[in-house]
């Protein structure tokens, strides 16, 4: 594939790069997926929640890729916390993606005023341990969160995919991940393609680069370390957002991204959000 590898911390190769469906909805999940991987995407990013995991399946398994090239991610929804309700959402995302296992399973929001997110990932190491997903770890956590789980858990989780996008740099959260050797994974990496991708600074690196604004957007993650996981609906958009390996922004680029940082949330507080 045409997407470097990360090393997760516990040996699992992820694409840096995959492709996320949230809003989509099921049918045009099989559709959108079919593309991605005609596109040469072998991550996909799905949840319970977002009422895809079927049309995602469907399409993998439409597809004819080899299962151990894919990496295909859900998460628990917040109405599962809890051991035991861990283990039978778990059960039931298997079935409806028609998969033995998947390569990241992760908490999808910690849920603090429910504060059951400790026994959740419990109920996630013992997934891990029968080998039906490859890696686990969070979403949404911030370090507070996440100091927690190494004080009452075993496994480090491999992943915590956050809000991150150049309007939020998430500069705190990435440090502490990378002491911890934690892979940071960017949602809503283009800003939900809401401003971010209009800015003036993005157009003018976009337009120096003779490269789109989405474009540049991801390789600036990417050289940041981040992993990423683009989502669009439309064809052209899907081959566009993967085409970023053959050109790197330079430190006056990168400088200039900088800038942009304004702590700008699109999604929820995960201390509030329940
Ligand atoms: P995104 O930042 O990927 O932006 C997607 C939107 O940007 C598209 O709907 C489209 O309007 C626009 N777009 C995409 N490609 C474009 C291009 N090449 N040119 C111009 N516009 C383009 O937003 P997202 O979907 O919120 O985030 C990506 C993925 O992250 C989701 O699909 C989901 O898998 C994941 N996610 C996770 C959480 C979480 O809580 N863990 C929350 C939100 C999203």
């Amino acid at each position: 594939s045409k997407v470097p590898a990360i090393t997760l911390n516990n040996g699992v190769a992820m694409p840096q790069l995959g492709f996320g469906v949230w809003q989509v909805p099921d049918d045009e999940a099989f559709t959108a997926v079919g593309h991605a991987l005609d596109a040469g995407y072998r991550s996909i990013d799905t949840a319970a929640v977002y009422g895809n995991e079927e049309g995602t399946g469907k399409a993998l398994a439409a597809s004819g890729v080899p299962r151990d090239e894919l990496f295909v991610t859900t998460k628990l929804w917040n109405s599962d916390h809890g051991y035991d309700a861990t283990l039978r959402a778990f059960d039931q995302s298997l079935t409806r993606l028609g998969l033995e296992y998947v390569d990241l399973y992760l908490i999808h929001w910690p849920l603090p005023s429910r504060d059951e997110y400790v026994a959740t990932y419990r109920a996630l190491e013992k997934i891990h341990q029968e080998g039906r997903a490859r890696a686990i770890g969070v979403s949404n956590f911030q370090i507070h969160h996440l100091k927690r789980l190494l004080d009452e858990t075993s496994v480090v989780p491999a992943v915590d995919q956050i809000e991150l996008h150049p309007q939020l740099q998430q500069a705190e959260a990435r440090a502490f991940h990378a002491g911890h050797r934690i892979a940071t994974e960017a949602w809503s990496p283009l800003g939900q393609g809401r401003g971010l991708l209009e800015d003036a600074t993005v157009a003018r690196v976009a337009a120096k680069h003779g490269r789109t604004p989405a474009q540049v957007v991801l390789r600036w993650h990417l050289q940041l370390g981040n992993v990423v996981i683009p989502k669009s609906v439309t064809p052209s958009r899907i081959r566009e957002n993967i085409d970023v390996f053959d050109f790197e922004l330079d430190d006056a680029d990168l400088a200039e991204f900088a800038r942009l940082d304004a702590g700008r949330r699109l999604g929820p507080d995960p201390d509030t959000f329940d």
